[in-house]
């Protein structure tokens, strides 16, 4: 993990830090990841649980938050069922952009153990909005969920945010 002691130990006292733009806003972003929790049913306890002292999600920067205004995950931990689709989908537009989605647990990831008569269950989060991480599990353990996290905190490292940014101040379409 990137600290102050690391890059002064780097950098030596003083001096410059050179560094690419992209490179930059990605250890900022993925060391602030904020989630908007779904949770659904029993995969919630979990991440619950992960938010806790034993766990402490925090350490990495993961901080929930109620709004889906002031979120750029969505942890969707629990049964999706078709009534709550559509309001799962009306939250995921309203998170910040660039946006990802964790999927907790085999209800999630895949209808789970409603998956061959469970009427009611959408079978995959993933036919409402794009899934960047499946945690698999029924339910998976907090440190399975802290595993989602560094996995996205991959995909994060390898993007290019800076280009659309610009785009989009610029008013024009990223190349
Ligand atoms: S995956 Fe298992 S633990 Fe998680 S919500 Fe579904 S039934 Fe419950």
């Amino acid at each position: 993990m990137n600290t102050l002691s690391d890059l002064r130990e780097k950098t030596g006292q003083g001096g410059i830090i050179l560094a690419k733009a992209d490179e930059l806003l990605n250890w900022a972003r993925l060391s602030s990841m904020w989630p908007l929790s779904f949770g659904l049913a029993c995969c919630a306890i979990e991440m619950m649980g992960s938010y806790a002292s034993g766990y402490d999600l925090d350490r990495f920067g993961v901080i929930p938050r109620a709004s889906p205004r002031q979120a750029d995950v969505m942890i969707v931990a629990g049964t999706v069922t078709f009534k709550m689709a559509d309001r799962l989908r009306r939250l995921y537009d309203q998170m910040a952009e660039p946006r990802y989605v964790i999927s907790m647990g085999s209800c999630s990831n895949c209808g789970g153990p409603y998956w061959q008569h469970g009427y009611h269950v959408v079978k995959g989060v993933d036919r409402i909005v794009p899934v960047d991480v499946y945690v698999p599990g029924c339910p998976p353990r907090p440190e399975a969920l802290i595993g989602g996290f560094l996995k996205l905190q991959e995909k994060m490292r390898s993007e290019q945010p800076l280009p659309p940014l610009l785009a989009k101040a610029l008013g024009r379409k990223a190349v």
